[in-house]
């Protein structure tokens, strides 16, 4: 190894903090001039080869050879959004005319969950899933995860896209895998007995689900042979400072988690030192915009994370809206150069309500709720409509402990009222249910139950 790699990779690099130190602390400016080499040639490639793509840059007469600058591919590309994809696909199915390779070239199907309108086809080429498996590698090796360690996966296997890219990346690395496939919660407990793996891959909320059955069966999860837990799929340890204290205390393990979008990459793992995510920005160009007027948004500033992938061939993204609330910031003190999100989403565009004039989003909601040590994790945000304004009830488990202290329960109820008003100044309905009592999900939880009237409700899924 020459000199100057050594001193960034340190004696040898499996000791480096880094998975890819080269890439993950690039100097500004040779990211910019990377991204617009990059962007330049995807925009040859999409128009080139997708019939969605051409029709989208002929309507605004742009040619790919007009993109000169980051700011001409931002200012010029039109955004693109997934409920386009899916109307493409629905007229032919399953990707229409989005995908810019031929059917053969196509070796991996996923789909997004569709449970509030219909599912995103996703199409992954060989090149697709090795690079969305490696840009696992680069959260997992912050995290301490090397390659003597072995997976985990409590996960039955279906079509999300999340969970399989994991798997792709714990391969990257050279780790061993383990699969839980459907196996029930005490299955998986016991199958971590029998096989002592180090790595547990689960929702945030289903390690913790996991941890307390194991608790039920007399087996503290805490000595298990359980060292790291990685998340995705929900909001989690780097957003829910709370949450990462708790799983890693049931598990007596480091929690980590990364932010993915299910149609693009897992692009975005987190901090080590924690509050956050940085882009990869070695797979994907990222700025933010105001979600209602179209333009960008400084540094700092809240915006909704529109992002261009170099890792999807299958079918390209470009300029394509997240609809999830960010904070950018450039530079951080864990070393990466990579733009981080502060605190991760901060919350869905779809995910906002308007109670009494005050924006609420739900990861907002949440935070504040996770902060109350009374409170278990499984709560559910219900809206309802009530003399013309919306309404939202949190209904929530106080802690087993509290089960037969009723008079506990009104006294947390106001608590955790009083705490989201002098943070948000809004009053929420708080109500408390029976420990245990609400569902838990072994993928998404459903946290948000609306039973607006039909038009006062925003699209979730599309
Ligand atoms: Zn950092």
């Amino acid at each position: 190894m020459s000199d100057a790699l050594s001193h960034v990779l340190g004696k040898s690099a499996r000791e480096s903090r880094f998975w890819n130190a080269h890439a993950e602390t690039m100097p500004r400016a040779q990211l910019d001039a990377l991204h617009l080499q990059r962007l330049q040639k995807l925009a040859h490639y999409a128009y080139e080869r997708s019939p969605f793509y051409r029709r989208k840059f002929d309507s605004v007469g742009l040619k790919p050879g007009d993109i000169r600058s980051l700011e001409d591919f931002k200012r010029k590309v039109p955004l693109t959004d997934k409920s386009e994809f899916i109307d493409e696909q629905l007229e032919s199915p399953p990707y229409g005319p989005t995908v810019a390779l031929p059917d053969d070239f196509i070796v991996h199907h996923c789909e997004t969950s569709g449970s509030t309108g219909k599912p995103l086809a996703i199409p992954y080429s060989m090149y697709d899933t090795i690079r969305y498996g490696e840009s696992w590698a680069f959260g997992y090796w912050a995290l301490g995860i090397r390659p003597s360690d072995s997976f985990y996966f409590a996960f039955s296997w279906g079509n999300f896209a999340g969970f399989w890219s994991a798997y792709w990346g714990a391969r990257r690395l050279g780790c061993r895998v383990i699969s839980g496939g459907g196996l029930d919660t005490k299955g998986h407990i016991q199958a971590i007995l029998r096989t002592r793996p180090t790595v547990l891959i689960s929702t945030p909320t289903f390690a913790l689900r996991m941890a307390a059955v194991a608790a039920e069966m007399g087996v503290d999860a805490a000595n298990s042979s359980i060292k790291f837990t990685y998340h995705a799929g929900e909001p989690g340890p780097t957003a829910l400072p709370a949450m990462c204290r708790q799983i890693e205390e049931a598990w007596g393990a480091k929690a980590g988690e990364l932010l993915g979008i299910a149609e693009v990459n897992a692009f975005a793992p987190g901090c080590p030192n924690g509050d956050g995510v940085h882009v990869n920005e070695l797979d994907s160009f990222t700025w933010s915009i105001d979600p209602q007027t179209l333009e960008e948004v400084a540094e700092g500033e809240i915006g909704e994370n529109v992002i261009t992938s170099f890792s999807n061939v299958a079918q390209p993204l470009l300029n394509y809206r997240s609809h999830d609330l960010v904070r950018r910031r450039v530079g951080c003190t864990c070393g990466r150069t990579w733009v981080k999100f502060e605190g991760s989403v901060l919350g869905r565009t779809d995910f906002m309500v308007t109670v009494r004039g005050t924006n609420v989003y739900q990861t907002a909601v949440e935070h504040l709720i996770g902060q109350i040590p009374e409170v278990s994790s499984a709560y559910e945000l219900l809206l309802t409509r009530e003399d013309e304004n919306d309404v939202m009830t949190i209904r929530f488990e106080p802690v087993k402990s509290l089960a037969s202290d009723r008079d506990a329960w009104g006294a947390i109820e106001r608590r955790l009222s009083d705490h989201i008003h002098k943070a948000l100044h809004v009053r929420l309905k708080t109500v408390a249910v029976s420990p245990e009592s609400l569902p838990r999900y072994e993928l998404k939880t459903k946290r948000i139950i609306d039973q607006r009237p039909k038009e006062f409700r925003r699209a979730l899924d599309r």
